[in-house]
């Protein structure tokens, strides 16, 4: 409806600048004429456009009618391309809009006017290499010059007429689509090979991060998954959300079904339970060794007494990034003497999480700050007083540290009620798509991770 409506206001521009054109030079008997003869022809564009009702019987002759569909052939952006040559360019290094321009033949007076005109819109500054552009050229040469600051927007330089500088966004569509795979190997570099197999498998190793230890996957494991597919101008652009998802795991299998209302969003099993838990099992995205557990009676080496060890220690190497195990505001990011770095969030009323001898913060990070589940807030370090890299753990529920291996996480809410009632509806429909997903001549894939 948006992209209809911008084509119609760009209509009535072009043909009020046609009628002006018009009446400079004819008397205005004959400007009105036409003027009418284009209200009649706007009219029933307009009607083709809304596509709601069917054009209605109106006095105009067909003739006029193609005439304008010949001189309109109006691209993705909404620009007509009649008579114009249209030439794609990429943003070379160090190249800058004013070269650009430069190059096209604008007179450096309007290359500034544009200049001054973008100011808030677009620093002309901020040209990347690989950026891709559009130019625009008719009889009086180049008149426009669309730049794409990303694959969806863009900025529109207009200086035919009067200098407009307005930005746009591309519209995606979505696919749907499914596919299956059987793992046979353990070589996370075979997946490599195939981008979207690798971006599915990530996804789903997320999704299926509390059921599944995608670091311990065997032969003859296997998935089904039904997901989306994001385009823009017909080029693939990526993996939309996943819809449904099957993972088997030595004989057993898990499913997920995404669900979204106005409150929220994400995976539910079969039975509408939160497949994803409150909060994740570690902070990391990969496993990570384990150098010391939580132990209320540890006898410290060094300083000969008992001293509680009231959290897990991860050996990950310097700079591996930490996630927040949940999604909650920060309360803590600072340096605290032996604890060195430390962030702490809180999770809710019952839960809150720390991690401590960081090596820094991630940006942004700070006491206030809001976060996800899943999101990096440092990165793994040897600040205070330790004796080597690692990460210090903990778990606080209702204010006691808790053994974050051992404690059983809360589960996200489950549906119910109507919401219950729309998604086994939904489920039934999945499920039967599910098993209508072939096993055989999919492509095998392998294990996200090689197994030690
Ligand atoms: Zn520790």
């Amino acid at each position: 409806m948006v992209y209809e409506n911008r084509l119609l206001i760009l209509i009535i521009s072009r043909l009020q600048r046609i009628y002006r054109l018009y009446m400079s030079k004819f008397n205005i008997a004959r400007g009105i004429g036409v003027f009418l003869c284009f209200t009649i022809i706007l009219t029933a564009l307009a009607f083709q456009f809304q596509k709601e009702k069917p054009v209605p019987e109106l006095s105009i002759s067909s003739e006029n009618m193609v005439e304008i569909s010949e001189d309109l052939d109006l691209d993705s952006y909404g620009f007509n391309r009649f008579n114009v040559e249209v030439n794609e360019g990429k943003v070379r290094r160090n190249e800058s809009l004013y070269l650009i321009l430069r190059d096209l033949d604008v007179s450096p007076q309007k290359i500034y006017q544009i200049n001054q005109a973008s100011k808030g819109v677009f620093q002309s500054n901020r040209l990347k290499p690989g950026q891709k552009y559009l130019t625009y050229t008719g009889e009086e040469g180049t008149e426009r010059l669309i730049l794409h600051t990303n694959a969806l927007d863009y900025i529109v330089f207009d200086w035919k007429d009067d200098i407009a500088i307005i930005t746009g966004k591309k519209e995606v569509t979505t696919k749907r689509a499914e596919t299956a795979g059987v793992i046979t190997s353990s070589l996370y570099e075979t997946l490599m090979d195939n981008e979207v197999s690798t971006l599915l498998g990530l996804r789903m190793s997320e999704i299926f991060a509390w059921q599944i230890d995608f670091f311990r996957l065997y032969p003859g494991d296997n998935f089904k998954v039904i997901y989306e597919e994001r385009y823009v101008d017909g080029e693939f652009l990526g993996i939309g959300d996943i819809i449904a998802a099957e993972f088997t795991v030595k004989d057993q299998t898990y499913d997920a079904f995404y669900f979204e209302n106005e409150t929220t969003a994400g995976f539910y099993d079969s039975q509408g339970n939160g497949v994803q838990k409150a909060l994740l099992k570690a902070p990391f995205k990969f496993s990570q060794r384990i150098s010391s557990s939580f132990n209320r009676n540890r006898f410290h080496p060094i300083l000969k007494r008992r001293i509680p060890h009231q959290g897990v220690d991860y050996a990950a190497p310097i700079g591996t990034p930490v996630l927040s195990v949940g999604d909650g505001q920060v309360t803590e990011a600072q340096y605290r003497g032996a604890n060195g770095n430390i962030v702490k969030i809180e999770h809710n009323g019952t839960y809150t999480t720390a991690y401590l001898h960081l090596n820094g913060f991630a940006k942004g990070i700070k006491a206030g700050t809001r976060v996800r589940q899943g999101e990096v807030i440092g990165y793994v370090g040897k600040t205070g007083r330790v004796t080597g890299v690692h990460l210090h753990y903990m778990i606080y529920k209702n204010g006691q540290p808790v053994n974050p291996l051992t404690i059983d996480l809360p589960p996200s809410k489950a549906l119910q009620g109507d919401d219950l009632q729309r998604f086994k509806g939904k489920v039934q429909r999945l499920e039967k798509e599910l098993s209508d997903i072939s096993m055989e001549g999919e492509e095998t894939v392998a294990s996200l991770l090689s197994i030690d």
